[in-house]
């Protein structure tokens, strides 16, 4: 009987469960949306129950498609939406408020303040992370200050806290196990990266009980028996805990210093495994831990980008100038304008990694009378690569590696153009595996090398394979006058920003 790996991939809008097979491909995939609550603007919430109820649809769907009982899986992972904060009550398992998604910012004035008080540094020098409403943090805080009872019954240790890895984590055990692995914890702005503990001070300065705080282990490890019952029928072992970028990470054999993917999704987030110390980034990007194996810890540089594939949709759904995204492609072969005329900078919600400058917002560069649909649906694709270019150059200015080839991944990786593009401008070779799922397939290696289902990182690699290697065709010469049009336009809209700010 063939064996398998189960991940349970735990996104932001649906849940998954994908079985591997032991040449790491996906046998069988089962999705299911949940919903976001939007109580206020710039608030987004989930429900916890709907979300664990989710989970166990998909994972009775895709044993079902695959025609499979529990005897053919060897192990259970995890990998999540990082951030996401719930806490419940031990007791009954009813969760005390909505989980608040990482995305959601209501907390964006308690953020600013700590960066006015000269706190930021703190922050950074401890978590790697920057002030940010996005970190779990302030989360956790906004709920022990603003539901009725919540902070007493945490006080006296009847609460919870766990991020989404850690909720379904303690569902599958029924209440036996409250853990998660390092690469969430990095998350939370909580932890301390050098020391590995959940850090007092900052526990202090959000006024959060340790008592609520999960175990921290390792990402590759034995995290507990699944408790037998609807969803399973059998004590599978639990033995992978990973956050989704590093999950990606992982499941694109980034396994090397300086070896980096990007994914292309709604947002776009780079990630470089930059080894086993947490070097601190002097050019905008952040310091997490990439994964914690065998007692090992090593660590990333990231950076986020806020509009990669939402930029091709904004062509879509404000623009109307494409029925669907992979209609990109036939529409920018016919672009004429020249690339170094024009530039489209999608910045809808200000400009993240590596810049950092909320008061920014989208522009066009370069209109001209001639300038027509084709061009600008171009000038949108091209903003993803250059929008890689500046995590690298930044990447190459903290580290004495350079990056040198880049993995991708995400819906708009799909797109032979952008693809090919990044390469172009990055100048070395873009690689697209095979198997688009590398965040549900690094939780798999991780589950896998922890009950030797893969043997060791070379094991692991050989069920990697490159769907296709898109190879630099631009000059030198082009390259480096294209990318200085774009870092011109970057600066012209922190300047019109900075400008409009000042006027208000
Ligand atoms: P997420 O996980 O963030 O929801 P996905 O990885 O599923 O995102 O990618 C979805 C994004 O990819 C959408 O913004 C969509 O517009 C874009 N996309 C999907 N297919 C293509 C394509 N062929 N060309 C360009 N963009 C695409």
């Amino acid at each position: 009987m063939e064996k398998y790996i189960l991940t349970i991939d735990e996104g932001t809008t649906s849940a998954r469960a994908i079985l591997f097979n032991h040449e790491g491909e996906c046998v069988s995939i089962s999705q299911n949306e949940f919903n976001q609550y939007y109580p206020h603007p710039g608030w987004i919430e989930q429900n916890p129950k709907e979300i664990w109820a989710t989970t166990t649809e998909v994972i009775n769907k895709c044993k079902a498609k695959a025609g499979i009982t529990d005897d053919a899986i060897l192990a259970v992972a995890i990998t999540n939406q990082r951030e996401t904060s719930v806490i419940w009550d031990k007791n009954t398992g009813l969760p005390v408020y909505n989980a608040i998604v990482w995305g959601d910012n209501r907390t964006a004035a308690v953020c600013n303040e700590l960066r006015e008080e000269g706190y930021e540094a703190v922050i950074q020098e401890k978590t790697g992370l920057v002030s940010d409403p996005e970190f779990s943090a302030t989360k956790v805080q906004w709920i022990l200050d603003h539901v009725d009872g919540v902070r007493e019954r945490a006080e006296a240790g009847d609460l919870l806290f766990s991020n989404i890895d850690g909720w379904i984590l303690w569902n599958l055990t029924r209440g036996e196990v409250h853990a998660t692995d390092y690469s969430n914890a990095s998350r939370t702005m909580l932890y301390n990266i050098k020391t590995l503990e959940w850090d007092q001070e900052l526990l202090d300065k959000f006024g959060i009980p340790r008592c609520m705080m999960p175990e921290v282990k390792d990402s590759s490890g034995h995290f507990g028996n699944v408790h037998t019952g609807t969803t399973f029928q059998k004590p599978l072992p639990i033995e992978a805990v990973i956050g989704d970028q590093q999950g990606g990470t992982f499941g694109q054999c980034c396994f090397n210093k300086g070896e980096c993917k990007m994914t292309y999704g709604t947002a776009g987030v780079f990630d470089m495994y930059i080894g086993e110390a947490p070097l601190k980034s002097s050019s905008g990007l952040l310091t997490s831990i990439a994964w914690g194996i065998h007692g090992k810890i090593s660590y990333i540089f990231e950076g986020v980008v806020f509009n990669a594939g939402s930029a091709i949709q904004y062509l879509r759904d404000e623009l109307d100038m494409i029925d669907a995204s992979p209609d990109t492609e036939y529409f920018a072969k016919k672009a004429t304008a020249p690339r170094g005329q024009l530039y489209m900078l999608p910045m809808f919600s200000g400009l993240g990694a590596p810049y950092w400058n909320a008061n920014v917002s989208g522009g066009i560069f370069g209109m001209t009378r001639g300038v027509g649909k084709y061009d600008l649906i171009r000038a949108t694709m091209d903003s993803l690569g250059y929008q890689t270019r500046d995590m690298v150059d930044a990447v190459n200015k903290d580290l004495d590696t350079r990056a040198s080839i880049i993995r991708l991944d995400g819906g708009a990786a799909k797109n032979d153009l952008i693809s090919q593009f990044t390469a172009d401008i990055l100048g070395f070779d873009v690689d697209r595996p095979v198997n688009v799922e590398t965040t549900a397939a690094g939780g798999a290696y991780m589950a896998g090398l922890s009950i030797g289902f893969w043997k060791d990182y070379d094991d692991i690699k050989k069920t990697r394979k490159a769907e296709k290697v898109f190879k630099p065709e631009m000059s030198e010469a082009e390259r480096e006058a294209l990318y200085a049009g774009w870092s011109n336009c970057v600066k012209s809209l922190e300047y019109w920003g900075d400008g409009a700010k000042k006027m208000k």
